[in-house]
């Protein structure tokens, strides 16, 4: 299984309800790395930049408005099928369709305050990262857990 990187927002809502640690929690537990992280707050321009495939749909101010109301932390994560490991930990989009056990069907109701953003693909992956972070700000480090945590395949 190839090594990926993906973006993960811990979104203005999670924030706001002291969801952050429990967030990166569940990544971490997984034996996902994480290995670049910031808080900030993202303008309508780095908005209009990361969700440009929505840009032009009806839900898209209100998704600006959302996401642009308060501080978000974002994180590098890293592991074999990372992105795809962190949409299962995700849940469906809409908190209410979300599974329990995965982060939106535990802690939320709403379709677009859904607490956690993460990358869709490897295309979109590659593209978010460098919307957050620059190259020095992602890090390699400690392998030596690696062997434990993930089979060779
Ligand atoms: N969103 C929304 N209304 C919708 C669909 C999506 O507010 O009808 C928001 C929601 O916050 C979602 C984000 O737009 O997480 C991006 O949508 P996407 O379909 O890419 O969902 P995701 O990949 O985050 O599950």
């Amino acid at each position: 299984m190839a090594l990926e990187r993906t973006l993960i927002l811990v979104k203005p809502d999670a924030v706001q309800r002291r969801l952050t640690g429990e967030i990166l929690s569940r990544l971490e537990r997984k034996g996902l790395k994480i290995v670049g992280a910031k808080m900030l707050r993202i303008t309508p321009e780095l908005s209009r930049q990361h969700y440009a495939e929505h840009v032009e749909k009806p839900f898209y101010p209100d998704l600006e408005g959302f996401i642009t109301s308060g501080p978000v932390v974002a994180v590098c994560a890293e592991g074999p099928g990372a992105i795809a490991v962190c949409r299962t930990l995700m849940g469906a989009t809409n908190g209410r369709e979300a599974a329990p056990g995965t982060i939106r069907g535990d802690y939320g109701q709403s379709r677009s305050m859904n607490l956690i953003h993460g990358s869709d693909g490897p295309d979109a992956a590659a593209r978010e990262l460098k919307l957050y972070f620059k190259d020095e700000e992602l890090f390699a480090f400690d392998k030596l857990i690696e062997p434990v945590l993930y089979e060779a395949a």
